[in-house]
């Protein structure tokens, strides 16, 4: 394995509207890196904050070991990942967010498995008791659609908080799509991975960037970037509607000519009417949501689109433009 020795560590981490603990969390976090490690870097991917964040973090990009992305607006996490990712260098690379909850103790602990030759350290949440109920039944439930319908296991309490080696890295890369549900490509890049459970920390201030619209959102994306399976499950559904009134027409036939009823079955005819409607609309919407996804992928956009730079001048590697 190609490696420099002592090795290059990079460090990814997103921020929006952290201005509280900004500078407290950099502090801290070049402070645990010098201890690690001599080389390493630090990539801050501002997502379009709206407060002072950027003019916090300036002042830290002066040596080079702290550089700053400003995205040109907020683009959501898994964008300013992309960017961080994107312009990262080091032989292993570790996404942490910026609000104290991913214990900078961990930091040592996946550098030791890194070492050990894994090329995924992932941190698992012991548990989730900061967060409503609704939330922790939401995401239960959703691993458990994505753990089902995909090919691929996708490990439910896993978050971005986690260690790549370069060779992850550069094979997320490859991955074209504008859609990036990082937890399904984390998982279906595969690779020798191992999950490592942690404790997460309160939120050191400000609130979380997650309301309920953008974790909707962004389940609804990753089960139709990652699983085809409603689009099954409503062809399964019209199938056995059909078949069930193919049944009930029989049963018609049967009563008109047996027992000689007509009329009756208003009620029946109207509850058919709504029940199939219902389901045709249902299966639009599902086709509707892949189609909007094609319809993204297509237009080529870029994953994110960048304000400015700080702190990159002067290269301590050469960028690799590939
Ligand atoms: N974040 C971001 N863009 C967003 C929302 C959040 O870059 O649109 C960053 C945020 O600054 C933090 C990390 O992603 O460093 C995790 O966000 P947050 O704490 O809001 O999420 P949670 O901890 O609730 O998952
Ligand atoms: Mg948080």
């Amino acid at each position: 394995m190609q490696r420099n020795n002592p090795p290059f560590l990079s460090c990814v981490v997103p921020v929006f509207n952290e201005g509280e603990v900004v500078s407290s969390f950099l502090t801290a976090l070049i402070e645990q890196l010098k201890a690690v490690t001599e080389q390493f870097e630090i990539i801050v991917v501002d997502d379009g904050s709206r407060d002072n964040t950027v003019q916090l973090v300036e002042p830290f990009c002066y040596d080079g070991s702290v550089k700053l992305i400003a995205l040109s607006r907020n683009f959501g996490k898994e964008a300013a990942l992309t960017a961080g990712i994107d312009a990262c260098q080091g032989d292993a690379v570790i996404l942490i967010d910026a609000d104290f909850q991913h214990p900078l103790a961990m930091i040592p602990v996946f550098l030791n498995y890194w070492e050990k030759g894994y090329d995924m350290v992932y941190g698992v949440r012991k548990d989730r008791n900061e967060e409503s109920f609704l939330k922790k039944k939401g995401a239960h439930f959703f691993y458990r659609i994505m753990s089902f319908s995909t090919g691929v296991e996708v490990p439910a309490h896993a978050g971005d908080f986690r260690l790549m080696s370069r060779k992850v890295v550069d094979s997320l890369k490859k991955l074209p799509e504008r859609d990036r549900f990082m937890k399904g490509i984390y998982a279906w890049v595969g690779f020798k991975s191992i999950g490592v459970p942690f404790e997460v920390q309160e939120r050191a201030a400000g609130e979380s960037g997650w309301g309920y619209r953008k974790l909707t959102n962004l389940a609804l994306s990753g089960i139709t970037s990652f699983t085809t399976l409603p689009l099954r499950l409503v062809g399964v559904l019209g199938l056995l509607i059909s078949a069930a009134s193919v049944l009930y027409a029989l049963f018609i036939v049967f009563t008109t000519l047996v027992l000689g009823s007509s009329l009756p079955g208003w009620p029946t005819v109207v509850t058919a009417i709504t029940f199939i409607g219902g389901i045709q609309l249902l299966s639009l919407g599902v086709l509707g949501e892949y189609i909007a996804g094609i319809f993204n992928e297509v237009k080529q956009r870029p994953t994110y689109l960048v304000q400015k730079r700080r702190g990159f001048e002067p290269e301590k590697h050469d960028a690799s433009t590939d």
